[in-house]
């Protein structure tokens, strides 16, 4: 299939990105890419090789030999860093505490950014993440700025950790949401930050379904011009 159009989902942590953006993507027959889980493995090899995340010399040398690969099974997307699955592993409470402050290093932003815009180069994709449509692909055909309150994020963050088994509490998940949001907004680099020409979707309120369809319709509209 050749490129129709390029989706970027930006906006804070917990807003339903991910969740929402593969079921856009499952809808219009196009490639989800989960650009948080990149950031996400990163951090990840930089935990396991107990590399200080704040030395961007050494973080930088250790990734220069990383392998990450998004692989879309059918209901899940499967993350194989270096050539092993770790799917589950980037969603621990560790790798969430440090993942803003490797995301805001340059070598791994640049890094990364190349990555996402060659997965992007030949096929539709709904990309999701927190400078897709600043920086990654600020040419998108659709541009969406996906938010919530701070409460119903954490709210929805409990369930899906408990549902994964995960021990985890509200008052903890709200702190941690709003503390990613902070780094992620204030760093040098391509902060967290709407496009100009993003739309924006509040979701508060919203169910998943309502959600996806609001997002497909805008592609709709746009492949109709
Ligand atoms: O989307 P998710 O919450 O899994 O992202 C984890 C972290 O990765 C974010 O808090 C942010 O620090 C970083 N990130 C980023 N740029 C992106 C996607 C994620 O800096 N495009």
């Amino acid at each position: 299939m050749t490129r129709e159009m390029r989706i970027a989902i930006d906006g804070p942590a917990a807003a339903g990105k991910s969740t929402i953006a593969k079921l856009v993507a499952k809808k219009l027959g196009y490639t989800y890419i989960d650009t948080g889980a990149m950031y996400r493995a990163i951090t990840y090899k930089v935990l396991q090789n107990a590399v200080d995340p704040c030395n961007e010399e050494e973080v930088a040398k250790l990734i220069s030999r990383t392998h990450i690969e998004l692989e879309q099974g059918n209901e899940a997307q499967r993350v194989l860093l270096d050539g092993a699955e770790v799917s589950e592993a980037i969603r621990s409470h560790e790798v969430t505490s440090q993942v803003s402050a490797i995301a805001a290093l340059t070598s791994v932003r640049q890094l990364l950014m190349k990555k996402q815009q060659n997965l992007a180069e030949e096929r539709s994709v709904v990309m999701d993440g927190r400078d897709i449509g600043t920086t990654v692909l600020p040419d998108a055909e659709l541009k969406i700025f996906m938010t919530a309150s701070v409460e119903e994020r954490a709210q929805r963050r409990l369930l899906e950790e408990q549902l994964r088994g995960m021990k985890s509490d509200y008052v903890t998940l709200k702190r941690e949401i709003t503390e990613r949001d902070k780094a992620d907004s204030e760093r040098e680099i391509s902060p967290l930050k709407k496009a100009e020409d993003a739309i924006i979707i509040d979701t508060t309120g919203k169910t998943i379904e309502q959600v996806t369809n609001m997002i497909v319709e805008y592609a709709e509209k746009r492949l109709a011009r």
